[in-house]
């Protein structure tokens, strides 16, 4: 974990872009929650094939504008490179200067794969198109992909991101801050130092856990899973232990000298803010934890 103590830590939130005026109405009262703890920036997802491209692009100028720094997600699946430098272009021009570039992940049935077919290319795209202008981002599986041919071969696929150009990389979400810790020890023995941010995703209801951790690799753990399902339709209960381990996780994971947290917020403030608030993040300066 020695090289992630050299880097400043960084506390973040992701939303995804809403569908309804509904949605929109709710994201500006989460929005206005979580920038009263001043993070240092705001994502907001992007649907592989362009299905969100023009709700993201909207949300992500809406809340740029607002005066906290948003920094859209860019897959490259189902997209070509005309339509990439254009919201490269369009990002740029509108003061945006940080991108989460993904690959993606197509919806079963959606069969064209784009131009690029992993988000090495993808970063070394931007780096092409758009020179240092941007902050980038990168995926991190400390789990492993689920669709990694095998483990070694996941890291390697990682070293390439960075290679082409990728400054800074948020993991998926775990639960096991073991397998960060073997990800971070892996990384430094190949000579991989950039910041590798913790995803961490508030825990708040079981059957959704579930199936999203199913989808993404997402391993959880067994002691966790036995006493969320105890809980049953208790949800207040589930969200007091939930906030407990994970506010426990995060701990150990800043103890150890990981170089900040990015929350999943789902568009939900107050798990994310309750985790935060009992880290001390905003007390100790976010810097001096
Ligand atoms: P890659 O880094 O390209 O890796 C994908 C797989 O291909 C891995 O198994 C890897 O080992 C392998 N691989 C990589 N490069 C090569 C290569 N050159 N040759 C052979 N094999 C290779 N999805 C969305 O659709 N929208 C989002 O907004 C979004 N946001 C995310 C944010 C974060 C922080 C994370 C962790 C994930 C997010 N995802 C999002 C999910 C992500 O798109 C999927 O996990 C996707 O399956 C992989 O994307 P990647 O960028 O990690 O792909």
């Amino acid at each position: 974990m020695q090289s992630q103590k050299q880097f400043k830590r960084r506390f973040s939130f992701e939303f995804f872009p809403p569908k309804t005026d509904q949605g929109k109405e709710k994201l500006q009262v989460v929005r206005d929650q979580l920038a009263g703890v001043n993070p240092d920036f705001f994502s907001v997802t992007f649907g592989a094939g362009g299905s969100t491209r023009d709700r993201t692009i909207e949300t992500v100028l809406n809340l740029h504008k607002q005066g906290i720094s948003t920094a859209p997600h860019l897959s490259c699946v189902g997209g070509t490179r005309e339509e990439i430098a254009e919201l490269l272009d369009l990002y740029k021009e509108n003061g945006i200067n940080r991108i989460v570039a993904l690959r993606g992940d197509m919806p079963s049935g959606m069969g064209a794969s784009g131009e690029m077919r992993y988000a090495n290319e993808l970063v070394e795209f931007i780096r092409q198109h758009s020179g240092d202008h941007f902050n980038l981002e990168v995926a991190a599986y400390p789990e492993f992909h689920p669709q990694a041919r095998n483990a070694e071969e996941d890291l390697k696929n990682f070293a390439r991101k960075v290679e082409a150009g990728a400054n800074s990389a948020i993991t998926q979400y775990f639960f096991n801050p073991e397998s960060y810790f073997y990800f971070i020890d892996r990384l430094e023995k190949m000579g991989v130092t950039i910041p590798v941010v913790p995803g961490i995703m508030p825990i708040v209801n079981f059957s959704s856990l579930v199936r999203f951790s199913d989808m993404c690799g997402a391993e959880i753990p067994r002691w966790i899973r036995k006493q969320l399902e105890a809980y049953g339709d208790d949800s207040v209960s589930i969200r007091k232990f939930g906030e407990e381990v994970i506010t426990r996780m995060c701990e150990k994971l800043l103890e150890a000298g990981a170089p900040g947290l990015h929350f999943y917020t789902l568009n939900q403030a107050e798990p994310s803010i309750s985790i935060w608030k009992n880290l001390g993040i905003s007390e100790r300066e976010k810097i001096a934890f």
